[in-house]
């Protein structure tokens, strides 16, 4: 959509392949920042479907629990359904002219002299730019001979009838109370066809930040299941992985690039619905550009994705799952529960607003009062 928005007579030219028929359900919490549905706004596109407002987070450590609240009445984000959510946003693409085929797995790629021809399951399609948008799985990735990732990890989530200790339904809960965990526990309000739930999960990085715990993350789920009064074994655990996004790793060459997980998310808390919206938002412009000048090389993809929004948070994010799951780890607990102008900075940003600089000043500064109480 962001590319023909850049160019709208590529419409007609551009095809979206997906193997799945939608509405489908896609294992993910559904938390999304405001700032995905801005940039969305920014090119006419609203995503009407059912949503939990939220307007605050709040997080446990082993110390406390704090519950920070944005002021004002704009909610930062919301909660939503990917089963609804995603089917939404390939309508809204349809509309727009895009030729969208569902139902179509792509089993193979080709390169041949003027470009390149996928061998899908419904027949092959020919295309001049492939962009591999197929998750954490990618089968483009591979095709391309990219490993893995440097950064991976795994999710597991489950919902559940709400409980009388879960925080007001506009917040968003991390629970950082298992030390020993490269990751963290979550509870996020949800609606489940039509029933108010929580979504409740544990997510670690099992490779990018030293050894993984030894307690799977299921049994980790189960444990946060049982202290809440929940019996685990009456509930099916959805489990997936996820890929942070190694920066300095390529993700593109010669006519194909990735984006979305297929590139990479931020791999701190797993955030990438907000992250694969502002991939596209990077490359509608880029891709068009290069479709101008009859330029299928791509070979300045990984420093435009550098250069773009969604690059510079997911480098930063990349350089800090050391902090906060390695040694650093007692400094980012005592940092997260002390500093209200960190959560506030954080809320600000994820709802795609300006971040006041007076916050992030007195972030900093909570900062090196975190790190000097934790040397004392
Ligand atoms: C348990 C869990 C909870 C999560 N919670 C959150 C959250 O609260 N907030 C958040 O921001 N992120 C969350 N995430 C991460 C988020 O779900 C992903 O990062 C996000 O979906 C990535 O979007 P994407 O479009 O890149 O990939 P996907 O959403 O995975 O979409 C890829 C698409 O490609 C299609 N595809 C794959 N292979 C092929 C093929 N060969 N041919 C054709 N089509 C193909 C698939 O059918 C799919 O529709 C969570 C992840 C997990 C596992």
């Amino acid at each position: 959509m962001f590319l023909c928005a850049a160019d709208p007579q590529l419409s007609e030219r551009t095809i979206i392949l997906d193997k799945a028929r939608f509405p489908r359900d896609k294992i993910c919490a559904g938390a999304v920042g405001d700032r995905a549905m801005r940039a969305l706004a920014s090119i006419g596109v609203e995503v009407n479907v059912a949503k939990v407002a939220i307007q605050a987070l709040s997080v446990s450590t082993q110390e406390t629990t704090r519950r920070y609240v944005m002021p004002g009445p704009t909610p930062i984000g919301r909660v939503i359904r990917r089963r609804e959510f995603d089917a939404a946003v390939l309508d809204a693409a349809a509309q727009r002219g895009v030729c969208v085929r569902t139902g179509v797995r792509v089993k193979g790629i080709a390169r041949r002299p003027q470009g390149l021809t996928l061998q899908t399951s419904e027949g092959e399609v020919s295309a001049s730019l492939v962009v591999g948008a197929d998750g954490v799985g990618s089968f483009v990735r591979r095709w391309l001979h990219l490993p893995q990732g440097l950064l991976y990890a795994q999710a597991v989530e489950v919902d559940t009838p709400i409980h009388p200790s879960d925080p007001p339904r506009d917040t968003l809960h991390f629970d950082l109370t298992a030390t020993t965990m490269r990751g963290y526990g979550w509870d996020f309000p949800t609606i489940v066809e039509g029933q108010p739930m929580v979504c409740r999960g544990v997510y670690e990085l099992v490779r990018g930040a030293g050894q993984a715990s030894e307690m799977d993350v299921a049994d980790r789920l189960s444990e946060r299941l049982r202290d809440r009064g929940f019996n685990p074994d009456s509930y099916r655990f959805k489990r997936f992985a996820e890929r942070g996004l190694a920066i300095h790793e390529p993700y593109g060459c010669d006519r194909v690039v990735l984006a979305g997980e297929a590139a990479g998310i931020d791999p701190v808390l797993g955030e990438g619905i907000a992250q694969a919206i502002l991939y596209g938002q990077a490359i509608g412009p880029y891709l068009a550009r290069a479709v101008a000048d009859r330029n299928f090389s791509l070979g300045g993809y990984e420093t435009a994705i550098r250069g773009s929004r969604v690059g510079l948070d997911l480098s930063i994010r990349g350089r800090l799952p050391r902090l906060f799951y390695g040694r650093g780890r007692p400094i980012a607990e005592r940092w997260l529960s002390h500093s209200p102008s960190l959560a506030l900075a954080g809320m600000h940003y994820f709802a795609g607003q300006r971040v006041p600089r007076a916050k992030l000043a007195r972030a900093s500064l909570d900062l090196i009062a975190a790190t000097l109480a934790s040397v004392r």
